[in-house]
């Protein structure tokens, strides 16, 4: 591996950038015709226009990002997040190219997508899921039939879904009856495939995610798990690791199970199990991300590892050394900064960013694409910083990380700062005992949900 082209954009191409300059790689950046200005161009060795603003035409279109690696013999793509991350037609298509898919293999990214089919290998390798229809379901009358075998409340899933979009909870057939149309429908525009697929819904489970990480030669690795509860509409803002208000053996049993997951897929590369972790701290798989995460910097502040790093020495078929992943050391928290407007429904807001202070300093850390003069556009997710802030413990990090926010101070845009200040400061944040819950109980007291 010589040279590595970026299919993505924002924070995580900078990041990924970066690493490759580490190990001494060239890399190539891709942009849409509304990114010129962005410094993943800036800082890539070389980059390529692909299209026009609308992601479907460039970041998304699977000719342009082959042709910009042909173009520039690049003979590795790493995805990023999002966009082609888990589409196994790209990665399918990098292997016939002779290109470095950084990530696992098309076929398990096939794995992976399924829900339903992911669900019944986890089961296979003994772990436990939650219950629901065995299979996809595309009608009505089906669904009636299905939602018989279950008892209410049910929460109804996509099942090639991602990111929270048409999952919907039910709490009796009239609900599901409405909600399916609905629900299918968002699914279809989403990911081209409306199947749906109902489980048992959790009232007030945690969500906690195991990292895992796994080379080429059949070594598996954890790099322990993070807490990722706070959440709006199935979106993660804040994240820990490790994660508080769990037992000492829970956290033990979350991460061997996780390390079976991997296994049972044959992954490699990075991953994310994902676990729901109920108020009796039984857990159940919900699903497994074939890709890097947002999130993946709490797990690097509490090991000292650089995982893209690792990815890229995973991809190269360097074979990975296990007992480095599993040294913590304190605690670490991720406050996703968005421009949106948390005073106006989350109203997404672009602008011209003026940056008044940024926080620094010992333990800090900004994953950020934006500085001062660049245009926030409406066309892509509004992620604009990771805040991410590591401490010797929990209450020390959170107070740390308070400070830090305080020193974030941007014009130009709506940022949700002040949310992540309320949520810092509140009673079940800081016991740590807060479940999926928490974020949308805030939102309706203060009458904003
Ligand atoms: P997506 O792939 O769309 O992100 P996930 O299955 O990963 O969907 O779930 C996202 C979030 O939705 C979870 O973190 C959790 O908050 C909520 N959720 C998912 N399944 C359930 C369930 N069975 N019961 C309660 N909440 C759930």
């Amino acid at each position: 591996m010589d040279k590595i082209l970026i299919a993505n954009r924002g924070e995580i191409a900078l990041r990924i950038i970066e690493a490759a300059r580490e190990l001494g790689l060239s890399t190539v950046a891709v942009y849409s015709e509304v990114d010129k200005n962005q410094l993943h161009v800036e800082l890539a060795d070389e980059a390529y226009c692909i299209g026009p603003r609308e992601a479907e035409e460039s970041y998304l279109n699977l000719p342009a990002i082959i042709g910009a690696a042909d173009i520039s013999n690049a003979d590795a793509i790493h995805p990023g997040y999002g966009f082609m991350s888990e589409n196994p037609h790209f990665a399918e298509v990098c292997e016939g190219h002779g290109i470095n898919f950084i990530g696992p293999s098309s076929r398990t990214l096939e794995l992976a997508g399924n829900k339903i089919k992911s669900k019944e290998i986890v089961r296979g390798a003994g772990v436990p899921v939650l219950p629901g229809s065995q299979e996809t379901v595309d009608d009505k009358d089906e669904l009636k039939k299905v939602a018989g075998e279950f008892r209410y409340p049910l929460i109804l899933k996509a099942a090639y879904g991602g990111g929270g979009r048409g999952m919907r909870i039910v709490r009796d057939e009239e609900e599901l009856m409405e909600g399916f149309t609905s629900s299918s429908k968002e699914a279809e525009v989403s990911f081209g495939e409306g199947a749906m697929y109902l489980e048992r819904y959790l009232s007030q489970p945690k969500h906690v995610e195991v990292q895992v990480i796994a080379d080429e030669h059949g070594n598996y690795g954890h790099v322990g798990e993070r807490e990722c509860s706070t959440q709006r509409r199935h979106q993660k803002i804040i994240e820990e690791a490790p994660a508080p208000g769990i037992s000492d053996e829970t956290r033990k049993r979350l991460r061997e199970d996780a390390i079976k997951i991997a296994r049972a897929f044959g992954y490699t590369s990075l991953g994310t199990v994902e676990f729901l972790v109920d108020e009796d701290e039984s857990y159940y798989f919900i699903e497994l991300n074939a890709r890097i995460q947002v999130e993946h910097p709490v797990s690097e502040e509490i090991t000292g590892v650089n995982l893209v790093k690792d990815q890229l020495k995973i991809a190269e078929g360097e074979e990975l050394v296990r007992d480095r992943y599993e040294d913590f050391r304190g605690h670490a928290i991720e406050c996703r900064i968005n421009a949106e407007d948390p005073e106006n429904d989350f109203l997404p807001s672009s602008g011209e960013i003026k940056i008044h202070q940024f926080p620094g300093g010992n333990g800090v850390r900004l994953d950020t694409w934006v500085y001062n003069g660049i245009r926030v556009s409406p066309y892509y997710d509004s992620l604009l910083a990771k805040l991410i802030v590591r401490g010797e413990t929990r209450y020390d990090t959170i107070t740390k990380t308070i400070s830090a926010l305080r020193r974030f101070e941007i014009g130009g845009v709506r940022t949700n700062r002040s949310l992540h200040l309320d949520l810092l400061r509140q009673k079940e944040f800081r016991t740590g005992d807060y479940s999926i819950t928490f974020l949308d109980q805030f939102l309706e007291e203060r009458g904003v949900a």
